[in-house]
């Protein structure tokens, strides 16, 4: 398992980008649509991760509630696996809370699954395995 990204919910994407991209320097490598999710997702790698960060794009989004919620700020933690299913699988034996027992379609053509932060010390995981297009 490898750290993948971290997930930051922000209000507005371009003004987060001025901090991310121009004054920390970080290159923007990416930036996706995912109309499922409600969001807009700009990716900006930090060594062999990246930081990903999530702009609704829908009041209704996970995005925009988490922010109406708990504010802007740390979003999920991803880790990149394979044979997301059967990971699931083993979680889900061994009584892991998950969000999503299949995988389901993400950003870059990934597949990814949540677990529930009350079995992950209050993070929200994300597993994602690489898709034909990563
Ligand atoms: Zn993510």
């Amino acid at each position: 398992m490898k750290l993948d990204h971290l997930g930051i919910a922000v209000p507005d994407l371009d003004a987060a980008l001025e901090f991310w991209r121009d004054a920390l320097g970080l290159e923007l490598v990416d930036v996706e649509v995912v109309e499922s999710e409600g969001v807009r997702t700009a990716f900006l790698p930090v060594g062999d991760a990246s930081i990903e960060l999530l702009e609704p794009i829908d009041e209704t989004g996970v995005i925009a509630r988490h922010i109406e919620r708990r504010g802007p700020g740390l979003h999920h933690i991803c880790m990149k696996v394979d044979g997301l299913q059967s990971h699931l699988n083993q979680l889900n034996a061994a009584g892991v809370q998950l969000v999503d027992h299949q995988p389901r379609p993400g950003a870059h053509g990934k597949s990814v699954a949540f677990i529930h932060p009350k079995s992950a010390g209050g993070v929200l995981l994300e597993l994602a395995e690489p898709g034909e297009k990563a």
